[in-house]
């Protein structure tokens, strides 16, 4: 999919409810969304299917819903307080702010981009007979770009592990890198930029304590272990597993809803005995993969990603990758940290945090294995990879574009709408009373206005999986017309086993079952 592409999502995403820029009629604020009608229902059922597939499928794994304001201690001992920082440089003449790091990763890109196009061009003019690895090897101009870019990302990575803020912006000026905006070099020293919003507790805030807006949920569940542990007489191996806000002060907020400053977080924290934690990672690493592709997007558009810069207390970590219309992105974090979130907090808050084993009679801090992913990242990849145009032909020989929205059934917003042919004739009572039938089970829709095509295709651009069409044979026979949003096909079926048909196709118990 293309960046033009891309905008028509965002668009459509606007017109049909799904999200809304925040406070948009005082010009909106960056990076921060709104969900429409639409997108909230999306949103609802993709946190159902991950909560589900948590806690329904697993008897050892429960829920909590921790508090967004946590003590202050917290965030020290999690190390976010000294280490959850963005280095940033700004550039003087256009008075833009980026983040260092990202301005040389996409300096690094062009250069990247450079290389493949080379190729692209070999590969025409020697056909079948082109060997990319051999002309990688030998063509000149590619050896001395990719040393270039080897070259930079060695200094950067130095640059980072020491923390050398100077060396970055060094980076920046040598490699001659401009201001997107101004075009100019004018830029001030890199700086470090933590990305925890603060405000203060208590009615008199000079007199107050600075707390933090949560960055992750993950802390809530640390912090909630023992309660949980105790009173729910877990044993382990046992997971908790959580779904909320987390806040990020991201200094450059882009690509939609994928890079927010106020965000979702469905996270799972799954404590295991030492020595395990290789078993149980490449289990959540299987899971996991398992979870997104029951979702039919395309098994091609998920690739791990394994980290190489761990972390100081990771002992493995890697990213669900999906490809978004920019290209392949992080969407999931699958980590595996040890027993250092546990460790810190005993260590900051002078409470024992350990676990008595009943089988080796034995106690001891439980390692973690980490699953995180953000509700709206999968929003985006589930509303990206649905947009479909589509050119159908017409019985009189034209052809027309039919935008569709092609959502898993069991996500979608809206499961059936009901449509009665004319507003005249006892249609729309009929309809209604098919209506009551059906709305204890799904979200419905009654729409009698315009045509029933034009009302087919607002139902396609929501995504709706089914529309149920009352006809004047309905009155005599009690049959409906279904039609399916992705084949547009029409079948007569009978009003009785309208439920049965839908609740098939749109029930996340089908889906759920699929992860068995
Ligand atoms: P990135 O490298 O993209 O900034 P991260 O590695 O900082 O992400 P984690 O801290 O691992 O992300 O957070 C776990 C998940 O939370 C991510 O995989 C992503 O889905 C989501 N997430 C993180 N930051 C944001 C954000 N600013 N907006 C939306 N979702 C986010």
């Amino acid at each position: 999919m293309t960046e033009d592409k891309f905008k028509k999502v965002i668009a459509h995403a606007k017109e049909y409810g799904f999200v809304f820029q925040s406070s948009e009629i005082y010009d909106g604020l960056s990076a921060v969304y709104d969900y429409g009608q639409n997108g909230s229902e999306l949103k609802e059922n993709i946190k159902r299917y991950w909560k589900d597939s948590m806690v329904k499928l697993h008897e050892n794994i429960v829920a909590v819903d921790s508090a967004i304001f946590m003590h202050p201690e917290v965030w020290k001992a999690s190390g976010h307080v000294g280490a959850f920082n963005d280095p940033l440089i700004d550039n003087k003449d256009s008075k833009k702010r980026y983040r260092a790091d990202v301005l040389i990763e996409e300096h690094v890109a062009k250069i990247e981009a450079k290389i493949n196009k080379d190729i692209e061009k070999a590969k025409k003019r020697f056909g079948d007979a082109f060997d990319e690895k051999q002309f990688r090897e030998t063509n000149s101009r590619i050896i001395e770009r990719q040393k270039k870019i080897n070259t930079i990302l060695d200094r950067f990575k130095k640059a980072t592990e020491t923390g050398n803020l100077a060396e970055i912006k060094q980076i920046i000026i040598d490699e001659g890198i401009t201001c997107p905006v101004s075009g100019s070099k004018n830029w001030t020293d890199v700086r470090q930029f933590n990305l925890m919003f603060d405000t203060k507790l208590g009615s008199v805030s000079e007199n107050a304590d600075k707390i933090y807006l949560r960055p992750e949920t993950a802390q809530g569940i640390f912090v909630n272990y023992l309660n949980v542990q105790k009173t729910g007489r877990m044993k382990l191996p046992f997971g908790i597993a959580q779904i909320g806000k987390a806040f990020r002060n991201e200094i450059v907020a882009r690509q939609f809803i994928f890079r927010m400053r106020e965000f979702e977080q469905m996270e799972m924290q799954f404590f295991i005995r030492p020595g395990e934690e290789d078993k149980w990672f490449e289990y959540w690493k299987n899971t996991r993969i398992k979870w997104h592709k029951a979702l039919n997007l395309g098994n091609e558009n998920y690739r791990f990603h394994d980290h190489e810069n761990l972390a100081h207390y990771a002992k493995a970590a890697t990213d669900i990758e999906f490809k978004f219309p920019f290209g392949f992105k992080e969407l999931e974090g699958i980590h595996s940290r040890t027993d250092f979130d546990l460790t810190r907090h005993q260590e900051f808050s002078g409470k024992k945090l350990q676990y008595f084993d009943p089988e080796t009679n034995k106690s001891y801090v439980p390692y973690v294995i980490e699953t995180s992913i953000g509700v709206d990242r999968m929003f985006l990849a589930i509303l990206s990879n649905a947009y479909d145009e589509e050119t159908i032909k017409k019985e009189n020989g034209k052809t027309e574009t039919r935008t569709v929205l092609r959502i898993p059934p069991a996500l979608a917003p809206v499961k059936v709408a009901i449509l009665p042919l004319v507003k005249k004739d006892g249609l729309p009572e009929k309809a209604r009373e098919i209506l009551n039938m059906l709305k204890y089970d799904f979200n419905c829709q009654y729409e009698e206005k315009d045509s029933i095509g034009k009302r087919y295709r607002r139902q396609d651009a929501t995504g709706t999986p089914f529309c149920i069409t009352v006809d004047h044979q309905t009155l005599k026979d009690n049959t409906v017309t279904i039609r399916y949003r992705d084949t547009m096909e029409q079948k007569r079926i009978k009003t009785e086993n309208i439920l049965e048909t839908v609740d098939n196709e749109v029930n996340i118990k089908n889906l759920l079952k699929k992860l068995g």
